[in-house]
């Protein structure tokens, strides 16, 4: 029996909540496979951690989330910690310490749920967002002069190497490859930034030629998200920087009816460390604790998690579960339902139990 060691990280919010719910459908999954297990340590870093001990995890946090397979994270933020020091005090020293370079964000319309475009369902828009995750925009490179003085001056520098945008670009084909509709669009903002992004388009022409069966085009990022909206059908695998892919995936989530449904895996390619697998919504804090956080995001990236364990036929099974159950209208009110986190999570549980493939 293959056991799988998973490091739980729920941290703020709703963050504990949707975790909470994922792990009881995860051992719900596992048990109905019957092939492996999930050995699961929790951990309470966070917010509160850090107004308890002045940091969001312990100095050797890191060191101790090397030794697990995989690391199941909630969200982080609260209203009263800035959040430069929850994102950068636990959630991307663990992407970027990882070098999970490649941040993969699946996107579909699930049966039953209401979308915002009209004319467009499940099956009009089934997208992955590649987004590159260890460099550009978010280096935390950059500083501030004469800080709060009038002549003050702020840089914020967006680092670009050849190593890392030929890595995601290779990624990123590999992946429409891997699709059936082998397409790939490459999002930059090359006319005005034109030293990364004009780097980043011969870069993905280069890549482009060792997958000669992947139809590929190039897009700036503004009129990117005009299409996203207008011809969502002409679209399939996307790949764009840190911060375009940020903004682009907030929108996707929306276009396919909720944040609260998207989810994302943070992947380190190489497997030399644990990948992240994470709903892309916050910590929520407008409806934490009121037990109506919607749970679908986490059970999607508890399905990404059991893909890249190797276990894609539980990982199938778990998905089918989630879109029958929100198919049958049991959704939270986020999505224009009136069920509870714990209700869906329920009503997972008993599909995945009830499944057979
Ligand atoms: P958010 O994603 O937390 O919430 C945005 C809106 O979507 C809110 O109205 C919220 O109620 C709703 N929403 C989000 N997830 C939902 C779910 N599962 N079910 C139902 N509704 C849901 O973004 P925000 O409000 O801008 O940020 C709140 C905090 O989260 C901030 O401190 C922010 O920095 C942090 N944040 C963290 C992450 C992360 O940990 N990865 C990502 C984004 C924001
Ligand atoms: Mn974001």
């Amino acid at each position: 029996m293959t056991v799988y060691k998973i490091a739980a990280i729920p941290a703020d919010g709703i963050g504990p909540e949707v975790i909470g719910a994922g792990l009881q459908v995860l051992e719900a999954v596992a048990a109905r496979d019957g092939g492996f297990t999930l050995d699961v340590t929790e951990f309470d870093w966070g917010s509160d951690h850090y107004k308890r001990t002045g940091a969001m995890m312990p100095a050797d946090g890191p060191e101790r989330l090397k030794a697990f397979d995989a690391i199941y994270f909630g969200a982080v933020g609260a209203p009263d910690v800035p959040d430069h020091i929850t994102l950068w005090g636990l959630r991307l020293p663990i992407c970027q310490g990882f070098d999970q370079y490649a941040n993969v964000r699946p996107t579909r319309i699930l049966p039953g749920i209401r979308a915002p475009l009209a004319g467009v369902g499940p099956g009009d828009l089934d997208w992955v967002i590649v987004r590159e995750n260890s460099e550009g925009e978010y280096s935390g490179h950059g500083g501030r002069a004469h800080k709060g003085l009038p002549e003050e001056v702020a840089t914020e520098v967006a680092i670009f190497t050849r190593v890392g945008v030929t890595r995601i670009m290779r990624y990123a084909f590999a992946l429409a490859q891997s699709r059936p509709r082998k397409l790939l669009t490459v999002v930059t903002k090359s006319n005005a930034q034109r030293f990364g992004l004009v780097m980043w388009d011969e870069i993905a022409a280069e890549v482009a030629r060792e997958y000669p069966d992947v139809t590929w085009d190039k897009m700036l990022v503004d009129a990117m998200t005009m299409r996203m909206v207008l011809r969502p059908r002409s679209l399939d695998t996307i790949v764009a920087t840190n911060l375009h892919a940020d903004i682009l995936s907030d929108l996707a989530g929306a276009l396919a009816g909720s944040l609260g449904v998207a989810p994302t895996a943070n992947i380190d390619p190489e497997r030399r460390y644990p990948s992240m697998f994470e709903p892309i919504h916050g910590s929520a804090f407008d409806i934490a604790g009121q037990g109506i956080a919607n749970p679908v995001a986490s059970f999607w990236t508890a399905a990404q998690m059991l893909e890249h364990l190797g276990q894609p036929a539980a990982a199938g099974r778990l998905m089918a579960a989630v879109e029958q159950v929100c198919a049958a209208g049991i959704l939270t009110p986020d999505v224009g339902g009136t069920a509870t986190t714990q209700a869906v999570t329920d009503a997972v549980v008993e599909a995945v139990r009830g499944a057979n493939a």
